[in-house]
């Protein structure tokens, strides 16, 4: 169609723009990972078109939770196909980017450019993305924010003091650039016993509900930390996909944040 033809501006209309939602802590090793690769499947579960981009550069995690390591995307012309994983959730990985074992040691315009190839892909009817963020406040969080512009960030924290001090600056991070913070999500609170089910509290529970109300942001629930998680995930089954506790609890956060 030739410029100003009627049919070409509906196309353009029609082109579907992803929103971005950004998962987030403070430090690594809290679940921010698995709490990413659980929401886009509990969301696809719904019905509701999502992806994952995984712009975690520390450790790009999401081609083994989502059960396809080692596949390359396609690429359509300059832009990259996203790949298909677990939960049938199309999803590109910083991991993707880089050859197989090496360490990503990217400086600040090079992983921003690796950032904008996962997000400007050619994502077709996906309509949320969720971006599983590098722990901390570098350079990709700044490019993320200031040139994709995601439409709200969620936290993650384990109910610890120091990690929900981690998370704060996150919080704080996020506010300043004026992306809504979602709210946040207590992972690892309550160890349920694997041979008698008792639910113990290594790391104490509640915390991070307690930081939530007081730093006036939505509460959106709590995964206990149970050793079928990492298990599961290791094996590229997201617990999302099951029909459990866990399973419900992935869902009912990943309605909190879809909605
Ligand atoms: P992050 O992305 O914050 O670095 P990950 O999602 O990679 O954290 O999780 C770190 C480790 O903890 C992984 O081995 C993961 O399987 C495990 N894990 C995460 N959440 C839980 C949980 N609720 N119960 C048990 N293991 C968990």
């Amino acid at each position: 169609a030739a410029p100003g033809c009627a049919i070409r501006i509906l196309q353009t209309a029609e082109r579907i723009v992803p929103r971005l939602i950004a998962v987030a802590s403070g430090k690594g090793g809290v679940g921010k990972s698995t709490l990413s690769t659980n929401l886009a499947v509990a969301m696809r579960r719904a019905g509701r078109a999502a992806g994952l981009v995984d712009a975690d550069i520390y450790g790009p995690s999401q081609p083994r939770l989502l059960g396809v390591e080692g596949v390359k995307p396609e690429a359509e012309g300059k832009k990259l196909v996203p790949t298909v994983g677990a939960g049938g959730v199309p999803f590109l990985s910083m991991g993707q980017l880089a050859a197989p074992g090496q360490a990503i040691a990217w400086r600040g315009p090079m992983a921003g450019q690796a950032l904008s190839q996962l997000v400007d892909a050619v994502w077709g009817d996906v309509r949320d993305i969720v971006v599983d963020m590098p722990p901390g406040t570098g350079d990709i969080q700044l490019s993320m924010i200031q040139k994709h512009k995601p439409v709200g960030a969620v936290i993650v924290s384990t109910p610890q003091d120091l990690a929900l001090m981690d998370a704060t600056r996150a919080i704080a991070f996020f506010e300043t650039a004026k992306v809504p913070i979602i709210g946040l999500v207590e992972n690892m609170a309550g160890y349920v016993c694997p041979h008698c089910g008792e639910v113990s509290d290594p790391f104490g529970i509640g915390g991070a509900e307690a930081a939530a109300r007081e730093l006036g942001i939505p509460f959106l629930g709590r995964i206990p930390l149970d050793i079928s998680i990492r298990t599961a995930s290791d094996e590229g089954v997201p617990p999302a996909l099951t029909d459990g506790p866990i399973g419900l609890a992935f869902g009912q956060i990943a309605g909190k944040v879809a909605s």
